[in-house]
């Protein structure tokens, strides 16, 4: 079980830190995916950056996490500076994510 969260909070930070994971812009690159935009704002390039930055659709949870005026560049700092820090973005970056899942399976994708 714990061997379990351990991967699954791993593949959270690796699809945050590399934008490789469940973002149009990646998924258009490897070839599973036709179109790059963001399915909740049409931005041009859904990446990681845009999705935990700068959509609008999780400002809310952004704003919740502290990070709603925080650069990509100023996020690894913020994290190891405190455990709560860290807790409070990977928590973010788990609800974007599952949301993220959730709502594409609904929309057919
Ligand atoms: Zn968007």
């Amino acid at each position: 079980m714990a061997r379990q969260m351990l991967r699954r909070i791993g593949l959270l930070h690796d699809q945050f830190f590399t934008g490789h994971g469940n973002f149009n812009l990646y998924l258009c690159k490897i070839g599973r995916r036709q179109e790059s935009t963001c399915m909740y704002c049409n931005q041009e390039d859904d990446d990681a950056e845009h999705t935990f930055f700068a959509c609008h659709k999780w400002a809310l949870l952004r704003s919740n996490a502290g990070i709603d005026n925080m650069r990509p560049d100023e996020i690894t700092d913020y994290m190891i500076q405190r455990p709560i820090q860290w807790k409070k973005i990977s928590d973010y970056a788990r609800s974007v994510l599952t949301q993220k899942d959730i709502d594409e399976r609904l929309l057919g994708y």
